[in-house]
Formats: structure tokens, sequence, C-alpha cells
């Protein structure tokens, strides 16, 4: 006989958790722990919750790697008594927070998905019954060998789970909020809750759990347009402490050809400062050195971040800084893809 999937439930915060209170009108936290009161079709699904909750639930705008470590504790604490976890956050920073528990827990077997909703929990027209109903339905879902089809960190939005490292958020009207422009759905929640098995990992049966906890984040997001100074780019790169940059260039990987730029970039590189060109462009990827002005950026040794989400390279260089690299083991690092999050 199959056992019933034991899953935890962690709310971090966010509109999921809110409900209205219809006599004031205004925003309250919900109780988690009067979960199945609240929303007892939670009863008809096979499988038992426990929830945790942070002390005190964040907006996601204030979301740190602190927090990321708070996570990462609470999954690394009950991970070998229960079958897998659904994470509650708000979806402003979903992405970010996602992608770097992606990075953070190593040989993951077990389904780590991420939530969240557009409406609070209590509202007439909530998105957020079905976005949690599902979730917990994929995080307990098994194959008839009893495993699990998810072993990677997911996040299920409005129908669709996605490989979270390759989500973005797009809306902050529709419920539709996240897409992942560069890699197909794991899931599609219709009549049928369907699981593409060509796209999932396959999980790394019979190694030990990896959780690392050591992430940098003195890095900074340096979005190029045209007209950019150098007095400005000179003042980021120069920044007291930065160890980090992720480059949004245009296009394919390109940035401006003038001297003073390029000069500056070589400086921070030569100061140990590691410099990842993604492209602005939401679909697609970098190609260094298709077009003339993306030649001398590979040639300097800018790391090329592919098609990687800007999201998921915040978190990655967060991760990988933590670790303590050289220069080139840095580079041969990032540049491959550690969970499925660059083609
Ligand atoms: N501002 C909210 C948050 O990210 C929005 C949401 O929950 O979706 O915490």
């Amino acid at each position: 006989m199959t056992k019933v999937p034991k899953l935890l439930l962690i709310y971090t915060g966010g509109t999921i958790g809110m409900i209205k209170d219809y006599d004031s009108g205004a925003l309250r936290a919900f109780d988690f722990n009067h979960l199945y009161e609240k929303i007892p079709e939670l009863n008809q699904l096979n499988c038992s919750i426990e929830t945790v909750s942070f002390d005190t639930p964040i907006d996601s705008s204030n979301m740190n790697t602190k927090y990321w470590v708070a996570i990462v504790e609470i999954i690394e604490r009950y991970y070998d008594e229960k079958d897998g976890f659904v994470v509650l956050s708000g979806s402003d920073t979903m992405s970010y927070t996602s992608s770097a528990i992606s990075f953070m827990i190593e040989n993951l077997n077990k389904p780590i998905i991420f939530t969240g909703s557009q409406l609070p929990i209590g509202d007439l027209r909530t998105d957020a019954k079905e976005n949690l109903i599902t979730a917990i339905q994929i995080a307990a879902a098994r194959k008839e060998n009893d495993e699990p089809y998810i072993k990677e960190v997911g996040l299920y939005f409005e129908y669709k789970l996605y490989r979270a490292n390759r989500t973005t958020k797009i809306s902050a009207e529709q419920f539709e909020a996240f897409t992942s422009p560069n890699y197909p759905p794991l899931a599609e929640s219709g009549v049928h809750l369907k699981f593409d098995e060509n796209l999932t990992h396959k999980g790394s049966e019979g190694e030990k759990l990896v959780v690392r906890k050591n992430l940098e984040d003195a890095i900074v997001v340096l979005k190029l347009f045209p007209g950019i100074i150098e007095n400005v780019v000179s003042h980021i790169l120069n920044a007291p402490g930065l160890k980090g940059v992720i480059l949004e260039t245009y296009g394919s990987g390109n940035a401006l050809t003038e001297t003073w730029f390029i000069n500056l970039l070589k400086e921070a590189i030569s100061k140990g400062i590691h410099i990842v060109d993604v492209t602005q462009c939401i679909v697609g990827s970098v190609v260094l050195g298709q077009y003339e002005t993306s030649v001398q950026l590979e040639k300097i040794g800018l790391i090329n971040g592919k098609d990687i989400t800007t999201e998921s390279a915040v978190a990655k260089l967060m991760y990988l800084l933590g670790e303590k690299l050289d220069q080139a083991d840095f580079k041969i690092a990032f540049e491959t893809s550690l969970r499925g999050e660059m083609s």
C-alpha cells in the first residue's frame, strides 16, 4: 500500500496569507494553523500537512539572504521527516528566492514548490486557493512506484508549474504573474494534472543532501542603456567591497565598445570582481563574439550568462561567491548549468 505523503507548508508572508476583514475592509494575516477550517477542500487531498510560519511574516520586498537561510534551515530540519515542501511567499521576489533555494540545496530528491497569489486568500475572486491546493497536490504527487514526480524546486502559479530558477514575474495585474521564457513548464493543471517527465530533474538517489548557507550579497545588477556615463559606471564598479556584477547587456550580450567602458570592466576583473553578461531580452541567450559589440567582452573575461534570467543570475552569483572559488573555476562553475538554470 502506498503511504500518505507528509508535507510541510512554510509561510513566509505575502498576499496569499492575508484575509480581508469584511467589517473593516482591512487585510490581516491568516493563521495557517487553521488552514483546514478555512480551506476544507484540503481534506480531500491524500496527504497530511504540517505548517510552519515565519514569526513575523514579511512582504517579499523585504526578502534578503538571511531569510533565504531561514527557509533552507526549516527545510533541512524537516527533510528526513517530510515527503515534500510547499513554500508560500510574496510573488514580487519569488523568482529570486526560489532560485536561491535551488542553488543552496544540492542532491534534492523531494519536491519544494513555491507559490503565492495576486489576491488574498479570503478575497471572493482569489487565485490563492487554486494556487495553494494545486501546489500541495504537486508536492504530494507520486508515481506508481511511489517516487515523487518532482525532485527539484518548482514555482506553481495559475495552472503552470515551472522550474523555479527559470522564472520571472511579468505581471502585477494578471493572475498569470509568472513565465519561464527559456524552458517549458514542468507540469500543467487542466482537467488532469500533467507532468512532463522529459523536462523534470531525475533526482540524485543515494547522494547525501548538501545545504549551503554561505551567501555573499556584495553584488550589483548594472543595466546598460544608451547614454550611460563613465562617472556613474566607475563609481559602481569601484564601490568598496564589491564582489560581483550582473551586467544586463543588449540582445545577444552586446555592449558599448567605448574604451572607457571596456577599461573599467577590465580593471574590475583584474581586482577579482566577477562580471556576468546576461541579456536584457526576456527570450534568448547571450552569444559572446556573435557581434563586434561583444568581442571585447569575451576577450577581457566576462562570464557568459547564456539564457539565465537576471533573478537566477543574482542568486547563482551570491551562492558561488560564497564557495570562494578562484577566478578560473568561478567562471567555469557559473557557465555550467548547476540546477537546470541555463540551457
Ligand atoms: N507585495 C506582495 C509581496 O511580494 C505581493 C504578493 O504577495 O504577491 O509580498
